[in-house]
């Protein structure tokens, strides 16, 4: 019967074990699925798009500036203007000043090429110089091939503001070059434009320029700046950003934990890269919170299977131990199998006019055992009262828990004298007994009441007569051995 336990144990174990693996693959299985999906979606479609989009919109807000430098740069009164000698500042004043409120420009400027002049919606601000680092963009103009430049530069007109040049050469009517006029406007309205695309698409959108440093974000990076190879986390992808490649490059990495996507391009006309970022995070939080519910009926599904497989074992169990008439902790016959061997035991007592006597005894003081050591002491004590108990018997013998602490022997083929000498060794070895408890001895003692069958007695009786032998052993003090006879004489009717 204990291996039968263990083999319980065990059996529940397995389905445990299966319970549990194949749920966690399945769950850890279609989420890594998930996420992945997701990722991948983010990576090969809506970065992309993002940045596209983000692009398109840049090169439209660049186009009407230029084409306001352009007409600036073709302009009649513009050139007649230069080519006259530059003689009434004030007309020149005026066609910039209007240029630049018309078109909402936060600059209009001109620079002509022989006196070095540079005029704006103000008057004159300063004279070019080829040495001045700030004038090197004039000269960098004058030699161009291209008609025109996209420049991100400060604006000495305007406090120095980060501000957006389209520089336009300007040509005489045989095509020598005469200066340089255009529009500036400035990175606000970029950085609103960030500002908007951060809060609709949950993107972080920002600029650096060629050489990796921080120029252009929205509110969201406010407080970041300074050189991408210096930040935590996209300092280990930076060699990679700073490829030069138009085309968006694809790149991740980690910050405080988390996985960045990252969309990075170069800008040819500003000179910067357009980098925009974006964590999974959010995208897979409904997909997280599916893993957990999953998890937690994974777990109440598989408790339900184990407490019903339990439970169904348990039945089997008892029942298996019914049939096979064996107490399940002393291994020792149960009561109702007994009852069968009995009637047998009887019967060939009988036929064979053989004396039969029975043995009942119950542990002294067992509650205290039980009490002072716990149950599974006292369990362990019953087994090995048992096992001692059998081994003081005859093949023929037939011992049983009666019920509790409490055995039955019968002996067949055994006469009274005998049946009390076998009783008197076997308290004798009990007492003698050291059960060992928590590494400590404990001494234990039996009482034990012996009396004989008498032909054609009714079984209640002869147990009964068993129990007050018992009793009167118990009430005599314990730990010894008390002979009941038969005094009632049985009528043979
Ligand atoms: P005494 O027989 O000497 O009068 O005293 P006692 O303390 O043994 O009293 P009693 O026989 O009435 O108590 C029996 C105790 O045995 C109470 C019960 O909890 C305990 N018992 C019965 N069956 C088991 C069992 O299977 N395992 C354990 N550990 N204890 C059991
Ligand atoms: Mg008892
Ligand atoms: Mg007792």
């Amino acid at each position: 019967m204990r291996r039968l336990s263990s083999e319980k144990y065990r059996l529940l174990g397995w389905i445990c074990g299966l319970l549990i693996i194949g749920f966690l693959t399945t769950i850890t299985g279609s989420y890594i699925v998930s996420r992945d999906t997701i990722r991948q979606n983010v990576v090969e479609q809506s970065l992309p798009l993002t940045s596209d989009n983000i692009y398109s919109e840049i090169q439209k807000d660049l186009l009407r500036p230029a084409f306001i430098s352009s007409l600036m740069s073709s302009d009649t009164f513009l050139r007649d203007w230069i080519l006259n000698g530059e003689a009434e500042q004030t007309q020149i004043v005026r066609y910039l000043k209007e240029v630049k409120q018309k078109y909402g420009m936060i600059t209009a400027f001109l620079v002509s090429d022989r006196t070095h002049h540079y005029y704006y919606a103000d008057g004159m601000l300063k004279t070019v110089d080829p040495n001045e680092h700030r004038d090197v963009w004039y000269f960098r103009v004058r030699e161009m091939k291209n008609e025109y430049e996209i420049n991100v530069d400060i604006d000495m007109a305007n406090r120095d503001a980060m501000t957006i040049f389209l520089n336009h050469r300007v040509l005489d009517y045989r095509g020598n070059f005469i200066g340089a006029a255009g529009v500036g406007l400035t990175l606000d309205t970029m950085a609103e434009f960030l500002d908007s695309y951060q809060t609709r698409f949950h993107r972080t959108v920002y600029f650096i320029d060629r050489e990796g440093q921080i120029m252009l974000s929205g509110r969201a990076m406010r407080n970041v700046r300074g050189h991408i190879g210096d930040l935590p986390g996209i300092s280990a992808v930076a060699r990679d950003i700073l490829n030069h490649d138009v085309k968006p490059t694809s790149l991740e990495y980690t910050r405080n934990g988390e996985t960045v996507l990252l969309s990075s391009r170069f800008i040819p006309e500003l000179d910067w890269y357009l980098l925009v970022e974006q964590t999974i995070a959010e995208d897979v939080q409904p997909v997280r919170r599916m893993l957990a519910i999953s998890i937690a009926i994974s777990a109440i599904v598989s408790i339900l299977i184990l407490v019903l497989t339990l439970f169904a074992v348990n039945r089997y169990q008892t029942r298996l131990q019914q049939i096979a008439g064996t107490d399940a902790l002393t291994g020792l016959l149960n009561r109702q199998a007994f009852e069968l061997v009995f009637r047998q035991a009887v019967l060939d007592s009988e036929r064979r006019s053989t004396p039969m006597c029975a043995i009942l005894f119950d542990i002294d003081f067992f509650k205290t055992v039980n009490d002072n050591h716990g149950h599974l002491v006292g369990d362990h004590v019953l087994q090995q009262i048992a096992e001692l108990a059998r081994k003081a018997l005859r093949e023929s013998d037939i011992i049983t828990r009666w019920g509790g602490e409490e055995f039955l022997i019968l002996l067949k083929d055994c006469p009274l004298e005998q049946a009390h000498t076998l009783a008197e060794k076997l308290r004798q070895t009990i007492a003698a007994h050291r059960f060992v408890v928590d590494g400590q001895p404990v001494s234990v003692s039996i009482s034990l009441g012996v009396t004989q069958y008498s032909a054609r007695e009714q079984l209640q009786t002869f147990f009964a007569r068993a129990d007050k032998a018992l009793y009167e052993a118990k009430r005599e003090g314990r730990n010894r051995v008390n002979v009941s006879l038969n005094t009632h004489k049985q009528n043979d009717a």
